[in-house]
């Protein structure tokens, strides 16, 4: 099913990522800038997140012994700085996720890049460390993202999804590890239903949306693939959805050979195996596109 898979360490059958992005109220402030502070329900539900959740789901964690990446917009950083430090504190990875949660792909490259500098200015003043990760928010990677990061000393990009395992994607600029991830391994379809952020999906219980989590990881499990998921503290946070969180991780481990990484371990192990010959990697050219493909003409719809 998977035609080229990475050896992961130790024979490991696949590699499971799990990751946080701990969008906090950045969002809404993005989608209602001028009445985002009429909208306190919202924003409660929100900072939740980073007030509530972030310390619940690192006790968790802790009582597994698994590290896990953390996606943080620096404004959040800013904002929320004590669930950035335990998140450090306990030895999980924070990784860039914008500076206001603003989209690339509908910035010109000079922006992107400004707002890309003060991501990583804002995590590592709080951190440290400068982030070595990074996904887009919305997952709007740009045309200028891969650039931009690989100029910002970046190593892995979690935005893509154009592949079952971790691969290379390249510009003129360098290359980059891409961890390629899914939509159906984002907690927003299963679970958000916000009219201010014109989300509105059915909710589903955590037991549905476990299914299809894990549906995803027995395939992987099977194939020698790589699970990576997108989970929010604010939502896959709340108390009965993080208990299937704790189940699914239970049963990954009762499972067996299966490595537990953090985004910037399965880069450095991807990196690794390419460096001593044991893994050919896929190679995206980015961008795939420049400018308006000539055989769509404006005019071809027919009247
Ligand atoms: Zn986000």
């Amino acid at each position: 099913m998977i035609k080229n898979p990475v050896p992961w360490p130790n024979g490991a059958r696949c590699a499971v990522t799990f990751t946080w992005d701990m969008d906090a109220d950045s969002i809404l402030h993005l989608a209602h800038p001028n009445d985002a502070d009429t909208r306190i329900s919202t924003a409660s539900m929100l900072r939740y997140g980073p007030l509530i959740a972030v310390e619940r789901i690192l006790g968790v964690l802790d009582e597994l012994g698994v590290k896990h990446s953390f996606f943080v917009p620096g404004w959040c950083a800013e904002q929320y700085p004590e669930a950035v430090k335990m998140m450090i504190a306990e030895g999980h990875e924070v990784a860039h996720h914008g500076y206001l949660h603003e989209y690339p792909n509908e910035m010109t490259r000079d922006k992107e890049r400004y707002w890309t500098k003060r991501g990583v200015d804002a995590l590592a003043s709080i951190t440290g460390k400068r982030p070595v990760g990074y996904r887009a928010p919305w997952y709007k990677f740009s045309k200028y993202s891969l650039e931009i990061l690989i100029e910002e000393g970046f190593t892995w990009d979690c935005s893509l999804m154009g592949a079952d395992v971790p691969h290379l994607i390249k510009c003129d600029k360098g290359d980059l590890i891409e961890l390629p991830g899914n939509i159906q391994l984002d907690d927003w379809p299963q679970f958000v239903h916000n009219a201010d952020l014109d989300y509105m999906m059915p909710i589903q219980s955590p037991q549905r949306a476990k299914e299809v989590y894990m549906a995803e990881f027995e395939a992987m499990w099977e194939y020698n693939g790589f699970w990576v998921n997108c989970f929010h503290p604010f939502c896959s946070g709340q108390v009965a959805r993080l208990m299937m969180v704790r189940d699914m991780i239970r049963e990954m481990k009762a499972k067996g050979d299966v490595w537990f990484a953090t985004g910037e371990q399965v880069a450095a192990h991807t990196r690794q195996v390419i460096a001593d010959g044991l893994h050919t990697p896929r190679v995206d050219v980015l961008p795939y596109y420049e400018g308006r493909r000539p055989e769509f003409p404006a005019d071809y719809m027919p009247a």
